[in-house]
């Protein structure tokens, strides 16, 4: 099976993407244009992942459960996880470490929490756009603890990835790393592996079917290919 993925994509909980970036619309949009591996990775928050699980599967799209946390560095790691409930345990941990600092919608957007039949039942105080007290190592060893597995994000771009911020890829901390499929590829170790995403934050940016796990049928083989 030759399966087309897009394994970075944000909701409307995350205050920078688009209110209608609901699970629904996104799962819609992702079978529309031919996806079939898809995963939701919301800023340091896992709220609503169980919406779209849900939304995923009514779509008939693997879906696999992660987050984008920022780690003390300021340095965005996507984590993967084998389960939904890993996954929300994991955002909630993150969610609860965040400083005490509120959003301010009108500044940053809004924080919407979906629930499981698609409808809006609330938002998050706490600004998702901050750092965690956890340190790109820590993000790795918590991954791993929690059976899942940490790539970092966009290393391609100039701001908040691994570097951009610390100027190297520590050696043997990383089996995989991921690329922004809209920048140009940088030259790495030719021993990493390499997961290529889009980074939506609107309906329109998520991939189009061009990037593809040989062999990949399920999501443990995604945590194996990964970790
Ligand atoms: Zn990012
Ligand atoms: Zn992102």
């Amino acid at each position: 099976m030759k399966a087309a993925y897009d394994l970075h994509i944000h909701s409307c909980l995350s205050p920078c993407a688009d209110n209608d970036m609901t699970p629904e619309n996104i799962a819609a949009m992702a079978r529309l244009k031919g996806l079939s591996v898809i995963s939701l990775t919301d800023h340091n928050a896992g709220h609503n992942l169980e919406a779209m699980a849900l939304a995923a599967k009514a779509q008939d799209l693997i879906f696999v459960p992660g987050i984008e946390v920022t780690t003390r560095e300021e340095v965005h790691v996507l984590v993967y996880f084998p389960g939904l409930r890993t996954a929300i345990d994991f955002g909630d941990r993150l969610y609860g470490s965040l400083p005490d600092i509120d959003n301010r919608p009108e500044i940053f957007g809004s924080q919407i929490v979906m629930d499981v039949a698609g409808i809006q039942s609330g938002t998050l105080d706490k600004l998702l756009l901050q750092a965690t007290p956890y340190s790109i190592d820590d993000i790795v060893d918590m991954a791993k603890a929690a059976g899942g597995g940490a790539v970092p994000a966009h290393i391609n771009r100039d701001s908040f990835s691994i570097l951009s911020n610390l100027g190297f890829i520590p050696p043997g901390l990383f089996a995989c790393v991921e690329i922004a499929d809209a920048l140009p590829c940088p030259a790495v170790d030719a021993s990493l592996r390499k997961i290529f995403s889009s980074d939506a934050h609107s309906l329109g940016s998520i991939s189009e079917p061009r990037n593809y796990f040989p062999g990949f049928s399920t999501v443990k083989d995604l945590i194996l290919y990964i970790k």
